[in-house]
């Protein structure tokens, strides 16, 4: 592969260095550096696309580990630039080295066997043939991490067929340097899972989409919204009071796919919903950046930290499940008292409480 073959130019080509994305790039909010900004990374691809500047140049492998990978600069962007596409293209040929703690996390998922074996003693779905075309994706860890969230999702929807063999979507290895491979094993789950997968996870439904197509993907949320009337939720209550509930949007769930209203739209049905300013930034987790980054991580997420430690706030609700490992890691050190729990996961303590009328 040639410099001038890494990019897609007609992508490369549509920014105009307008620098409306700034303003919303983390990491230039938290360097103030060019260079560390949409822009300086676009300009940097082009410099590489061109031959200016080397694939494997520090600065350049620090920018594309340095960015989040949030694409929070898209929505923004006037000329419509696709940054992921052209992030994952970077991280495709420049990632040839990567840590040895990411290679063991992408080696633990890559096929079925090892995810089976792992979640052997985990409490996730279990196998149910429902009665459509829609299928539960269980995610590689989030079946292992955080089990009772598929479990509540199937309980919410026995309708869903539940495949306990299937393996990883590969959003993991496709944003982290391995773009072929992750597409290879989004294709593969389409074939296990031949109707619409339904994912409790925002990261994983956007690189899904963009694999085997958005109409064959529904995040959990939306799934839920759009199936409303057929459930009946009661009020929550935490503190002597309906809880007061705050959002952590998921990046890729809303800067990609543009999905943000249904958790907003589920939340309000079971308790009063605290909108932060923070909502819709990235919390630092951005799939494995929290584990390779940890202290820009929680740079990232400091701000937010402060935000819910001023907002009178009983629970976090996530659609994601890094957000979910790292909001929870670092609120059960500082704000112990307030709970970080997914939607599945608040929608089915919402469907066991008795009404509150
Ligand atoms: S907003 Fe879009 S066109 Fe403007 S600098 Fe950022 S990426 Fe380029
Ligand atoms: S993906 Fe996020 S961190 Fe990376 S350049 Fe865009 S806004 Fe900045």
């Amino acid at each position: 592969m040639t410099a001038q073959d890494i990019f897609d130019d007609t992508q490369l080509g549509l920014c105009i260095s307008c620098g409306f994305c700034l303003p919303t790039c983390p990491t230039y909010q938290l360097t103030g550096d060019e260079g560390s900004s949409p822009r300086g990374r676009i300009a940097l691809m082009r410099a590489i696309a061109s031959g200016t500047v080397a694939i494997d140049d520090p600065t350049a492998i620090e920018q594309s580990e340095h960015c989040l990978g949030c694409r929070a600069c898209e929505p923004v962007c006037p000329a419509g630039v696709q940054y992921g596409q052209l992030l994952e293209q970077w991280r495709d040929a420049g990632w040839k080295h990567k840590p040895a703690k990411l290679r063991a996390l992408m080696a633990a998922v890559r096929h079925e066997a090892p995810i089976r074996a792992a979640a052997l003693a985990s409490n996730h779905a279990r196998k149910n043939t429902g009665a459509g075309d829609d299928y539960l994706m269980l995610g590689c860890f989030e079946r292992i991490l955080f089990p009772a969230v598929s479990r509540t999702a199937a309980a919410g929807f026995p309708n869903l067929t539940v495949d306990p063999d299937q393996g990883c979507c590969g959003a993991l290895h496709a944003h982290n340097g391995s773009l072929e491979t992750g597409e290879e094993m989004a294709r593969q789950l389409a074939d296990r899972l031949p109707g619409t997968i339904v994912t409790t996870s925002g990261g994983c439904a956007a690189h899904l989409a963009s694999v085997i197509g958005r109409d064959r993907v529904m995040e959990f949320s939306e799934y839920t919204a759009q199936r409303l009337a057929s459930r009946d939720f009661a009020s929550i209550q935490r503190n002597g009071r309906t809880a007061r509930i705050a959002i952590q949007d998921s990046c890729h769930l809303r800067n990609g796919l543009g999905v943000a209203d249904e958790i907003r739209t589920l939340v309000r049905q079971v308790g009063t919903l605290v909108e932060l300013d923070t909502a819709g930034d990235c919390c630092g987790a951005a799939g494995s950046y929290s584990l390779l980054r940890p202290d820009d991580a929680l740079r990232v997420l400091e701000p937010k930290l402060a935000e819910i430690a001023t907002s009178d706030v009983d629970i976090v609700v996530v659609v994601n499940p890094g957000c979910y490992r790292h909001l929870r890691t670092h609120l059960a050190r500082d704000q112990g008292s307030i709970e970080v729990t997914h939607i599945a996961e608040l929608l089915a303590e919402a469907s066991a409480s008795p009404s509150s009328g």
